[in-house]
């Protein structure tokens, strides 16, 4: 398998600082077009979202004033399903990050075989400074605004960067007062009691977990004698390194946005995970963990290590600092982590990337038992949904793999070409309307 086609050249529009990350989606779907015969016309469909919403989001802040934001949904694609994808409350929102998200969302449903298309939405805002009410009317009336356009059978939302359950609680409370029905299903990654899935919440660092293992697996690599660092020590990253921990890894760097700290003898996930519940903003900020030091969100992405795990925001890992990177193993729990650009260069060093699309699928997989789970009024086991996601995440590592060696391309590109296939036959079959 090679780690990057040799004929890959990134646009010199992608080399830089500035990376829009719509135009990184499109440029990572356009090198797949070589390895399909997927026509014109419907290769045309896929390089547009198919419904944009922007909406105005006033709040009334505590104090009395009104202060309004910006929010969006997007649909990307729904040939296969309903659209799917998270909701994202983050000062860097804009309509093209949505979109891109919206994009990766169309091709990982794909990938890993669950009936949906893919969405996603957010706010631009900064939620770090919200009281809890404020929070609570922001997603209301954001709720409200894309309310024309979500549903059980449309489009159906979930926590992404910033957002959680509790968000999806209003969102879910909001549309049955709007509608008049109780309807849980419109949601996924509520709370247990309204209708949530049991793992639902460690699902997609369940993934990452089970994709990493079974990447080392295939390169002999003893999952007890690893080193992983993780940037992002929220819901994906924090989880993540959990479940790696108790599989015998060696967590020997976190990080959030309040910094990153190296502990070469390795943390204690349980005892990091206890000091947040309790710390200012629920931050590592103030972590006091034997052996341990303060380094640079940088160092950490360029530590010594064999398995690195993005699990914050996208461009991460750049043309800036690709050729740092020292990780044999880069597993993508957060969407868009790694430009076009660091891949031809991590490519060249052999660095094996699980690209998000397959990696950080697992999230969506068990948002799709619970919207089953809606459907049916009939909730699982939590048993049932680990071993039942395990069994999706190896099988569609299985797939990406193997046609990465047959074709001789990298997993990112095995990964689009599967999932792009998948949804273009669908738009084949059901012709354009009208
Ligand atoms: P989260 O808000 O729970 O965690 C994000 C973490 O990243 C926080 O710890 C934050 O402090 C940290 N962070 C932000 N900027 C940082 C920086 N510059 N350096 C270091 N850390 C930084 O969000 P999440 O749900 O864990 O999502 C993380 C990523 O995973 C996103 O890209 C998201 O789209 C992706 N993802 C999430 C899910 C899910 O189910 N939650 C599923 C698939 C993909």
């Amino acid at each position: 398998m090679a780690t990057q086609n040799a004929t890959n050249v990134v646009t010199d529009r992608l080399v830089g600082v500035e990376i829009d990350p719509y135009e990184m989606m499109l440029h990572q779907l356009d090198l797949v077009r070589e390895y399909t015969n997927v026509p014109d016309g419907v290769w045309q469909i896929l390089r547009k979202p198919e419904r944009t919403l922007e909406v105005a989001v006033p709040v009334t802040r505590d104090n009395g004033d009104v202060e309004v934001f910006t929010g969006y949904r997007v649909q990307y694609n729904s040939a296969r399903g309903p659209c799917k994808g998270g909701i994202r409350f983050h000062p860097g929102v804009t309509a093209e990050e949505v979109k891109a998200l919206a994009g990766w969302m169309t091709w990982k449903c794909a990938v890993v075989n669950v009936p949906y298309g893919g969405g996603k939405g957010g706010i631009s805002c900064d939620p770090t400074g919200f009281s809890r009410s404020e929070l609570e009317r922001l997603t209301r009336r954001y709720a409200a605004m894309i309310y024309p356009l979500i549903g059980t059978r449309r489009d159906i939302p979930a926590p992404d960067v910033n957002t959680n359950a509790q968000v999806m609680n209003w969102i879910v409370d909001t549309t049955q007062v709007l509608s008049g029905e109780s309807n849980p299903g419109i949601v996924t990654g509520k709370s247990i009691e309204l209708g949530g899935a049991l793992g639902r919440r460690e699902a997609t660092g369940r993934g990452v977990m089970v994709t990493t293992l079974g990447v080392l697996q295939r390169l002999g690599i003893d999952v007890t004698t690893t080193r992983v660092a993780v940037q992002g020590f929220g819901n994906v990253g924090s989880i993540a390194a959990e479940l790696l921990e108790d599989e015998g890894a060696t967590i020997v760097a976190i990080s959030d946005v309040s910094g990153a700290y190296h502990c070469p003898a390795g943390f204690d996930i349980k005892k990091v995970l206890e000091y947040m519940k309790t710390s200012p903003g629920h931050l590592l900020a103030g972590l006091d963990h034997p052996g341990t030091e303060e380094i640079t969100n940088d160092e950490l992405l360029t530590l010594d290590v064999d398995v690195l795990i993005p699990a914050a925001l996208e461009a991460q890992i750049t043309g800036r600092n690709a050729a740092d990177v020292k990780a044999k193993v880069i597993v993508e729990g957060a969407n868009g982590p790694t430009t076009p650009e660091a891949d031809l260069i991590l490519g060249e060093k052999g660095t094996v990337i699980a690209p998000d699309i397959l990696a950080n699928a697992g999230g969506v997989v068990c948002s799709y038992f619970e919207w089953v789970q809606n459907i049916q009024c009939f909730p699982w086991e939590e048993e049932e949904t680990n071993q039942r996601l395990s069994r999706i995440m190896q099988r569609s590592l299985d797939e990406v793999w193997e046609l990465a060696e047959q074709k001789n391309i990298s997993m990112r590109t095995a990964a689009f070409l599967l999932g792009v296939e998948r949804v273009a036959e669908s738009i084949t079959l059901r012709g354009v309307f009208p």
